[in-house]
């Protein structure tokens, strides 16, 4: 069996769904078909939870409307039917009544925010699973909240895979007349039955989820360019698409930018080692990159990933030299502040350290202020380089910093996967940065049997 999960631009308007639809029904194999919102919708969304935060009540409507709109402009033109018309506008209702609730309070907890968020994926998987079922009477639409079980931290749930696992089988062998399974991504539900987000781009996730608990044959991750590429292709227009990524190299570049992908998206598929195919809904034909555990990896980096606004942070004590327990100190404000840890730098008396999310910024300040001095800077870029080649090869670091002559780095970390290579620079140094590492790696002599020239 096999899970395919199709991302907002594969599903962003009739002629996309359209497409979808002939990928998912030319197959004869029995899958499950994971689809995100329609592009644009999980922002909209979004914007509606800050309007009601704002007391701006007639943007919120406003921009319920919209998603109203385009839902059934989408139920339109496919010619989906009055079943799914009705359920957009029984979806959307219930919206309105949601934030006209909300509004009376004023705020949005993470609970209702994941209720709201949730629209867009429970919208376009029955709107596409309608659709889908009158031109094949094997599909049928499973509630991804009815099935994917979390706990019930709103916003970034963890999925209780146990639990999961026997729903969606059960749920399966109760609907074994049909063949394919169209869920919504993102979706799930806590013990309570409340509604529940895995994190943005969350989809990807969803669908290894289900990779795993049907132990399926392969996952397919649908998007909008070719596969994996050797940068993104929003900022290298020449980028190369890659043959074959190993699962680690795929981790790295998805928690190190690469949005192709989400981070988490990767773990359930290593752990049971299935293999994942990234694939063009918009050239069906192409061969897309494979992620596998033994992937070939030459002696080379594969691709160049990059994070911007981050924040680094310098903390330092002279007072701890020689001292035990700085380290559990420090980490310990982050964890009570609950904000992530990206690259990490270290001496006896100073730790070096990014963040990507600097909501509880103040918070941090003043708990890390208590022992030690700090330095904060906004608005960095990480870039890292990425291959398993980076390992066995010597010559790479020399390339690699030789290419980035003129731009000034402020930190390097090496990280301990022993498969990336990441420096922070000033956000203004990005682009250049990358533009240099990708004509040094990937502009001359490139290995054929790796990577494959796009037009
Ligand atoms: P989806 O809607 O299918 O989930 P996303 O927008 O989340 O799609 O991810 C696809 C985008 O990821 C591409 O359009 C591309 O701009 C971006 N991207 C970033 N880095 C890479 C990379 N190394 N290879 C391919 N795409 C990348
Ligand atoms: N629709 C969700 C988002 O935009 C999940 C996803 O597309 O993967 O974050
Ligand atoms: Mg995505």
């Amino acid at each position: 069996m096999l899970v395919r999960k199709f991302g907002g631009t594969s599903v962003k308007d009739a002629s996309a769904v359209k497409r979808t639809v002939d990928i998912v029904l030319s197959s004869s194999e029995k899958q499950i078909v994971v689809v995100s919102a329609l592009a644009g919708i999980t922002n909209l969304l979004v914007s509606i939870s800050d309007s009601i935060r704002q007391h701006q009540l007639e943007f919120a409507i406003t921009s319920l409307e919209e998603v109203r709109n385009r839902h059934i402009t989408l139920v339109n033109e496919l010619n989906a039917g009055d079943v799914a018309l009705n359920f957009v506008n029984q979806i959307c209702d219930e919206l309105q009544r949601i934030i006209i609730a909300l509004d009376v309070i004023g705020e949005v907890s993470a609970k209702s925010f994941d209720k709201i968020l949730s629209v867009g994926e429970v919208l376009s998987s029955f709107i596409i699973s309608e659709y889908a079922g009158s031109i094949n009477n094997k599909v049928c639409h499973l509630d991804s909240r009815s099935v994917i079980k979390t706990d019930s931290s709103f916003m970034e749930a963890e999925v209780d895979f146990e639990i999961t696992s026997e729903k969606i089988n059960s749920s399966m062998s109760n609907l074994n007349n049909y063949d394919v399974f169209i869920c919504g991504g993102f979706i799930g539900s806590d013990k309570f039955d409340s509604t529940t987000t895995l994190g943005r781009g969350g989809s990807d996730y969803s669908a290894a989820v289900y990779a795993k608990c049907i132990k399926a044959s392969k996952l397919e991750i649908w998007t909008d360019v070719d596969g994996i590429l050797t940068s993104d292709p929003r900022l290298i227009s020449n980028a190369l698409l890659l043959k074959e990524v190993s699962y680690k190299e795929a981790a790295e570049l998805a928690y190190f930018g690469a949005k192709v992908l989400h981070p988490k998206t990767i773990f359930p598929a290593i752990q049971d080692e299935i293999p994942v195919y990234v694939l063009n809904s918009y050239k069906p034909e192409g061969a897309g990159t494979l992620i596998r555990k033994d992937s070939e990896f030459g002696n080379i980096i594969k691709a160049i990933a990059f994070r911007k606004n981050i924040t680094v942070i310098n903390i330092s004590s002279n007072r701890m030299l020689g001292a035990y327990g700085f380290l559990a100190k420090v980490f310990d404000v982050f964890l009570k502040n609950e904000t992530s840890v990206d690259l990490v730098t270290t001496s006896e008396v100073s730790i070096s350290l990014t963040i990507e999310n600097d909501k509880n910024l103040q918070e941090i300040i003043h708990d890390l202020g208590e022992f030690a001095s700090i330095e904060i800077y906004r608005k960095r870029a990480i870039i890292s380089a990425v291959g398993e080649g980076i390992r066995d090869t010597s010559g790479i670091a020399s390339r690699f910093f030789r290419a980035l002559d003129g731009v000034n780095i402020l930190m390097i970390s090496m990280g301990a996967s022993e498969v990336n290579l990441s420096i922070i620079v000033d956000d203004s140094e990005l682009n250049k940065a990358v533009e240099l590492l990708h004509k040094e790696f990937f502009e001359t002599d490139i290995e054929n049997r790796l990577f494959v020239k796009l037009n």
